[in-house]
């Protein structure tokens, strides 16, 4: 099953834990952007015909919605089996609403990080749990149920408590798919800058420790799934039937075309990146360039591991694949980090906790 992902960089306010190429730019870029897009999508030389579809960049919920219409016109493969746009809380209008429905839109992610005021506020995030609730029930009454919520553990001022409250917030608006991520503490984000400076701006000092982030993490392996929502990926988390098979696709290595300022596209042996820069993709788009930044062969063997591993059911091992890895494969097995059961190989649950440890073993033997 082969996909397709769009991305859409523009989003309100630039938040301080966010290290994507996204941001506020011009009014006038934005206008343009979508003109850009269309010319890349024209210009794609289709092998397959996509079954999904992925809005995200960025925040495409305030994309204008005829631009919106009008380049997803341009991607073949409509009505696809999952089409999603990601969503940052306080943009669903029911006008917006009707629009995504008419495009071919069927799943809405929702970027709300957390449910707790402070947390928020400290991020820049503008929204309030209860925009949340509200545009939940907004999409459950247009008929559009198949919803995600973000989370992520280890903001600033996060504690587990907190972190607790924002799950409770998930479990009772009782949506079918969550995601929970770790902090990023990078230097492409303003508050992992100053984290790694030592610096106290954005709530840098007030941080959560390492093992405060490790128990929100199984706090929320145990309330997701007492509330029906099994762990499918390592930040992922499903009711039956809701794992999302464009995310899968990426675990498994399967086909996708990204189109956009920094968008990746894989098309089973090579992988490719546009340009990141949002202004620069437009310019070359507007005078017949292509966009690409770069183009490399894949290393399947190794990206096997490492994002197979991330998937719960894990990856399957030939004989001749074991005998090559059985040395860490038996002392991980051994430390209770990995499961070796039919040809399978995967992660126990302690093994996630440990997850970019055990992976890193299988990149290098
Ligand atoms: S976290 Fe989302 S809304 Fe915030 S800047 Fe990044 S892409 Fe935009």
């Amino acid at each position: 099953m082969a996909g397709v992902y769009l991305s859409y960089p523009f989003c309100s306010q630039k938040c301080t834990y966010c290290n994507f190429a996204s941001g506020v730019f011009p009014a006038e870029l934005e206008r343009r952007y979508g003109a850009a897009l269309r010319t890349e999508l024209k210009a794609a030389e289709w092998e397959w015909t996509p079954e999904t579809l992925y809005i995200g960049g960025g925040s495409p919920s305030r994309w204008d919605t005829e631009d919106l219409g009008a380049t997803l016109a341009c991607v073949p493969g409509r009505e696809w089996k999952e089409a999603t746009i990601e969503a940052a809380p306080g943009d669903v209008s029911e006008e917006r609403l009707r629009a995504w429905l008419a495009a071919g839109l069927n799943r809405v992610s929702f970027g709300v990080q957390s449910f707790v005021k402070r947390e928020l506020a400290q991020t820049g995030r503008r929204h309030t749990a209860e925009t949340v609730a509200g545009e939940v029930a907004m999409l459950r009454e247009a008929g559009l149920g198949n919803i995600n919520l973000d989370l992520i553990a280890g903001l600033p001022h996060q504690t587990v408590a907190t972190f607790a409250e924002s799950l409770e917030w998930i479990v009772r608006l009782d949506v079918p798919h969550v995601s929970v991520y770790m902090l990023e503490v990078d230097e492409d984000s303003r508050l992992g800058l100053e984290i790694l400076q030592e610096g106290s701006r954005y709530g840098a000092g007030q941080r959560a420790t390492e093992e405060a982030v490790v128990e929100m993490y199984e706090l929320a392996m145990e309330r997701l799934r007492e509330a029906g929502l099994e762990r499918y990926e390592i930040s992922n988390f499903a009711r039956a039937g809701y794992e999302s098979p464009h995310n899968l696709k990426y675990w498994r290595l399967a086909p996708y075309a990204g189109f956009g300022a920094d968008a990746h596209s894989f098309d089973g042996r090579r992988r490719k990146q546009n340009v990141e820069s949002t202004a620069e993709y437009v310019a070359l788009m507007e005078t017949g360039g292509n966009g690409v930044a770069e183009c490399v062969a894949a290393n399947l063997e190794e990206e096997r591991f490492l994002v197979g591993l991330r998937l719960a059911e894990g990856i399957g091992l030939s004989a001749a694949e074991y005998g090559a890895h059985r040395g860490a494969i038996e002392r991980f097995v051994g430390d209770g980090l990995l499961r070796w059961e039919g040809g399978m190989l995967s992660l126990t649950r302690q093994g996630v906790l440990y997850s970019n440890d055990v992976i890193q073993e299988f990149l290098h033997s």
